[in-house]
């Protein structure tokens, strides 16, 4: 088990969460991302959607750490747990016996963020009026200089 794990770690894609506790790696070619715009996700990851890859259960593997999950039944009917770092409180993956051979993996947890490839959005009909940025909003190269150190 730890060797199957090395390898993967060796050929995948890694990442984890904000505190370095939970570490994880996908194996193999990473599939394409989806924007999530159901208030659930809005409510887990504190912005607007949520973007994730799904992947084969098989090919994802944790590194380090033990995640805390959560259930509850999504407004699709369908029971999801989102597993999240229980020290720092970074989403990491969510699972749902609905479909027991797949794990959705928050994109912004992977180390790369090129591994990234957004091919869709859903649940647009919960998609809010700020999901978009305005191209036209004043914008800085880091913190907004008048609110630097807040
Ligand atoms: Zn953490
Ligand atoms: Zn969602």
């Amino acid at each position: 088990m730890e060797t199957e794990t090395a390898g993967i770690a060796a050929s995948g894609a890694t990442g984890g969460c904000l505190c370095g506790a939970v570490r994880f790696v996908v194996a193999g070619p990473i599939g394409p991302a989806a924007y999530c715009h159901c208030s659930d996700c809005r409510r887990t990851t504190g912005s607007a959607f949520n973007v994730s890859i799904g992947v084969p259960v098989t090919s994802f593997a944790l590194l380090s750490g033990t995640p805390k999950g959560f259930t509850a039944t999504a407004e699709s009917g369908n029971a999801l747990t989102r597993h999240f770092c229980p020290d720092c409180g970074a989403p990491l993956y969510t699972s749902s016996p609905h479909h027991p051979d797949r794990i959705f993996v928050k994109a912004g947890a992977f180390d790369d963020h090129a591994v990234v490839a957004p091919a869709h959005q859903s649940w647009m009909r919960s998609r809010v009026a700020w999901a978009g940025i305005d191209p036209d909003l004043p914008a800085y190269d880091r913190d907004r200089p008048a609110e630097s150190g807040a």
